[in-house]
């Protein structure tokens, strides 16, 4: 791997300001050719109570320092993720396969959240409430809940992971982090960042191992750590939230979605497939506002259907570092499994495989073609687990109730999306949809600004915007009284 900055790659955990080797190392691989990119560090239980008790030791000095202080500090850590940007995203790229272009775009969008949090740490306000006698003062402060536990994936190892630490950093909590194992580089690059901005030791610990249950029972059970925040399948949510139980911690949640994306037939078909390719086929499908099913109204699913395969057969298949490409390889050989059974299982159910991408002979095992299935029906695991891959199964209706009876027909409420030029639908569609986020006539729809999270199973908690500060913030209510 080629960096402008060689020190951006580090192999060992991040705790209390220094780089921690332990005994045992695990493989970090490509996944676009499966080959090693380096050994890391396995740190388990023990590194993740003394990342635990580094973070605890340095909270009283980090929340003591004045919001201005702060701010400045994430700044700074913005301004170097910035200037590394082009390093960052090599190592994003190699450890995740997501074209270059790619990660470059999350690296920006990651420390925009820095940018945002460290804008508004200087706004952390209270209140001050009518008392119920005139001898009492009634105020309400904000305080940080304290050591924050970080739990993130593999398929935006950056910007998953500044989109908690930065809202933790700037409301005064001090942070553990532990990346997938499957692609720790990308948070250790931005440890190397944090202390060159000057965040002091102890405040950005990052723990990366192979033993996933070791380093979260560590954080669950610890009485220390005050809160947790997993972005992650729901399954591992579920998990989690049982183990935070005990010590009654705070958690955040952003777990698995299942996303709709309806085509009215009063819709601007062309931006309805852009909106779509853009919704779809970032990260090979891999995220978790990925759609996940297409609903087409009847009368335009034939047009539809023409614009959607010219627009496939343009996307590019390959290694990050190819010209052009568009759609990288899925993270490792089970999730490639994972597809392709969703589709042959779809296509032994009834549905027709319209369009399938043909990949060059020497291309890597873990690449998927993109795909167009029609005929999906509702009951279809197709339809009904998330794919997480770059396959669209596309299903029809009839009328506008159906579209969203279908649409809310999943335990799962994160992003939806939806295609009309009508006003009135707009609103009353955009109302209707249980979900937490809904993009209307817009596939793109995370950024800074927006309170990013889901209801449902999807989870709670919200990441990004003026709401964002709130999951790292106590109420406090301070009552003075004996006033003559
Ligand atoms: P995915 O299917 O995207 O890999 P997971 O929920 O399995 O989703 O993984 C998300 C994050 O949760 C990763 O950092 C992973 O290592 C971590 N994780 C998986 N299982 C556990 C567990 N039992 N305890 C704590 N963390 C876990």
């Amino acid at each position: 791997m080629h960096l402008q900055n060689p020190a951006l790659l580090q192999t060992r955990c991040y705790i209390n300001g220094g780089w921690h080797e332990t005994p045992q190392q695990f493989p970090v691989n490509n996944p676009a050719d499966n080959t090693l990119l380096a050994d890391v560090s396995d740190g388990g239980a023990n590194e993740t109570r003394r990342a635990i008790a580094a973070a605890k030791q340095a909270l009283t000095g980090w929340k003591a320092l004045t919001v201005n202080q702060r701010s400045a500090v994430l700044m700074r850590w913005y301004q170097l993720m910035m200037e590394n940007q082009d390093d960052l995203a090599t190592i994003l790229s190699s450890e995740q396969g997501k074209p270059l272009v790619e990660a470059k775009g999350e690296i920006a969008y990651g420390a925009s959240y820095v940018q945002w949090f460290a804008e508004e740490a200087r706004r952390i306000e209270g209140d001050i409430i009518a008392p119920p006698s005139n001898d009492k003062r009634l105020m309400v402060i904000k305080q940080p809940v304290g050591v924050v536990a970080s739990i993130t994936p593999w398929n935006f190892p950056n910007a998953m992971l500044a989109r908690k630490a930065a809202p933790a950093l700037a409301a005064g909590c001090t942070f553990v982090a532990k990346p997938a194992a499957e692609t720790p580089l990308s948070a250790l690059a931005l440890a190397v960042l944090a202390e060159q901005a000057g965040i002091p030791a102890g405040v950005f610990n990052v723990v990366c191992g192979s033993d996933a249950a070791a380093i979260g029972g560590a954080m669950t059970t610890s009485k220390d750590v005050a809160k947790l925040s997993f972005t992650g399948s729901t399954k591992v949510g579920k998990l989690l939230l049982s183990q935070c139980a005990d010590t009654v911690k705070r958690t955040s949640m952003e777990l698995g979605g299942n996303a709709p994306f309806i085509v009215f037939a009063d819709a601007d078909l062309d931006s309805a497939v852009a909106g779509l390719m853009a919704s779809k086929f970032r990260n090979a499908g891999q995220t978790c506002v990925c759609t996940n099913r297409v609903l087409v109204e009847h009368t335009v699913l034939e047009p539809f259907t023409q614009k959607l395969i010219a627009a496939m057969q343009k996307l590019k298949v390959g290694s990050a570092f190819e010209e052009g490409v568009t759609i990288g390889p899925l993270i490792h050989a089970s999730a490639k499994e994972k597809v392709a059974r969703l589709v042959d299982q779809a296509v032994d159910a009834g549905a027709s495989l319209l369009y399938q991408a043909k990949l060059d002979g020497s291309i890597g095992d873990n690449f998927f073609p993109p795909t167009l299935l029609t005929k999906a029906q509702p009951d279809m695991a197709i339809c009904r687990e998330e794919i997480f891959g770059p396959v669209i199964a596309l299903q029809s209706f009839n009328e506008e109730a159906e579209a969203i009876a279908q649409a809310n027909n999943t335990d799962a409420g994160l992003a939806a999306y939806f295609y009309s030029q009508s006003i009135s639908r707009c609103w009353r569609v955009g109302e209707t949809l249980d979900y937490g986020i809904v993009g209307i006539n817009e596939g793109l729809i995370s950024n800074a600004m927006a309170p990013f999270g889901g209801v449902k199973q999807s989870g709670f908690g919200r990441e990004g915007s003026r709401y964002g500060l709130d999951d790292y913030l106590e109420i406090k209510y301070l009552c003075l009284g004996g006033l003559g």
